[in-house]
């Protein structure tokens, strides 16, 4: 599990004015990667895209099932659209993601919202443009959730951000854990991991459309391959292979379950220079009587020292993490032994939550549930401790020329440009405005001058290179993979 939230994915507006789609999409990167695929699709069908509802002809929501808030957040939003829909009876209005592909949600939302013309799972995400066709030649409410998962279905198209220098691509979908505060194994089947030719095929067309750094995704990334036939195949395995693809700057790889480090993937990070230096680890908690109840299957101290075996490895590594707050049965003790097991680890980040019961999770039949105040006051002393923390590990940044992948102009601050440093910080530095365009997909060298809690802050250095690139370093001369 992953945890960013609220996360929206649009394509570029279109300029045209045939049918115009409008999607919201909630939750982690595989539904920001779902989204690209609904939008593939509607493209595919002649749809353009709006920022704006009022002026789409259809609203597709992508929705998020791991917290109750994302949930609470749609039924508002879309019950909130009723009366557009009766203005505009010919408003499409879907609904698809983890939301659907739960029973009692699916029921709910059947009733509830009336005004809502497609409900589909994310079982059944190739079928988008043939329901769609359904609903507008029939002019009636479609419902099609599966909760079998079916083969694999490769080549659909994606529509991503034109001109973006980093794409995500799913390698593994579905879990085969069963961690009890979890609804990923309900709503997204168990792990169907895809074949490495695929993945290979849409990296390398990836990178002749100019994208510079591919993040693999998975609920359990590290978990990639074993559901194979063939033994052998590993993520290890996997960053090897395309490493070799020319052109391709960086790799990284998200979420990963701690059970599944292997010594095979630490030594695939520590030798490949195409491999980013972070891994995002989920710990949850520092309590090994919680870590029990939540299944995770491995204790504080085995995860401590893990995270010590990979830095001894990989000494630059940055670590960061999910932490869920007020468990059922959470006492002050154990969740003393979370902070200490933060303090000991010293993340670089961390996603922090309170734990939020979920329908038709086992930790929702827990006793002992946490009351809603020692949940907040709890989580206000994490966020305080991995707030310094974070602010620490950054401010060993100063000084230092970090390797840039340029993204584009900050969202902050527009007049600057922004990248990631191989451990996955965001930087934001001053250069020349004549050179900013072209900057951008380039891998630069920034010297840190100043850090907060979140983001570093720099120049181009004045380094020989750039007299003539202006700090821009060709592609070619960095990393590549030792033969
Ligand atoms: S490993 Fe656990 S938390 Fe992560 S997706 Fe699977 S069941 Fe959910």
């Amino acid at each position: 599990m992953n945890g960013e939230a609220n996360a929206r994915a649009m394509p570029p507006a279109s300029t045209r004015r045939g049918r115009l789609a409008h999607i919201v999409t909630l939750g982690c990167q595989m539904n920001v990667r779902d989204s690209q695929t609904l939008a593939g699709m509607l493209a595919r069908m002649g749809y353009g895209f709006t920022d704006r509802m009022d002026e789409a002809d259809l609203i597709l929501f992508n929705t998020c099932s791991v917290r109750e808030n994302p949930e609470r957040k749609i039924y508002g939003q879309v019950s909130s659209l009723r009366q557009l829909k009766e203005r505009r009876p010919d408003l499409i209005i879907g609904l698809t993601g983890c939301m659907p592909q739960q029973r009692p949600e699916l029921e709910r939302m059947q009733v509830s919202l009336p005004h809502v013309d497609l409900i589909m799972g994310t079982l059944n995400l190739h079928r988008f443009p043939e329901l769609l066709q359904q609903v507008m030649e029939t002019g009636r409410r479609v419902v099609e959730v599966w909760h079998d998962e079916g083969p694999i279905v490769e080549g659909l198209p994606v529509l991503r951000e034109p001109g973006s220098v980093t794409a995500f691509v799913s390698v593994i979908y579905g879990c085969d854990y069963r961690c009890t505060f979890c609804v990923v194994p309900n709503t997204r089947g168990r792990q169907r991991s895809r074949r490495p030719e695929a993945i290979e095929e849409e990296v390398r067309s990836l990178v002749a459309e100019g994208v510079r750094e591919v993040t693999l995704l998975g609920q359990t990334v590290n978990a990639y391959g074993r559901d194979l036939p063939e033994r052998g195949i590993t993520l290890a395995r996997l960053l090897r292979r395309l490493s070799r693809i020319e052109g391709l700057e960086r790799l990284r790889f998200t979420s990963n379950h701690p059970r599944e480090v292997t010594e095979e993937l630490i030594e695939a990070m520590a030798e490949l220079p195409k491999v980013m230096e972070h891994i995002h680890l989920a710990v949850q908690s520092g309590s090994d009587r919680i870590l029990h109840r939540m299944g995770r299957r491995y204790t504080a101290e085995e995860f401590v020292e893990q995270v010590t075996a990979m830095r001894r490895r990989i000494p630059d590594l940055a670590v960061t993490t999910d932490i869920i707050v007020g468990f059922p049965g959470e006492t002050e003790r154990d969740f003393e032994a979370t902070l200490e097991l933060v303090r000991a680890v010293r993340f670089d980040g961390a996603f922090t939550f309170v734990y939020s019961p979920r329908p038709g999770t086992a930790a929702l039949r827990l006793p002992d549930p946490v009351p809603e105040p020692v949940k907040r006051e709890r989580i206000q002393r994490l966020i305080e401790l991995q707030n310094a923390i974070s602010l620490e590990r950054n401010q060993v940044y100063r000084g230092r020329v970090e390797e840039i992948l340029v993204e584009g102009a900050s969202e902050k601050d527009p007049e600057r440009l922004s990248g990631r440093t191989r451990t996955n910080k965001v930087v934001v530095f001053d250069a020349p405005p004549s050179a900013r365009t072209r900057l951008v997909g380039q891998l630069v060298d920034v010297r840190v001058e100043a850090v907060n809690t979140w983001t570093l802050f720099g120049r181009l250095t004045d380094g020989p290179q750039e007299a003539a690139s202006i700090g821009a370093v060709p592609a070619a001369a960095r990393a590549s993979e030792p033969s």
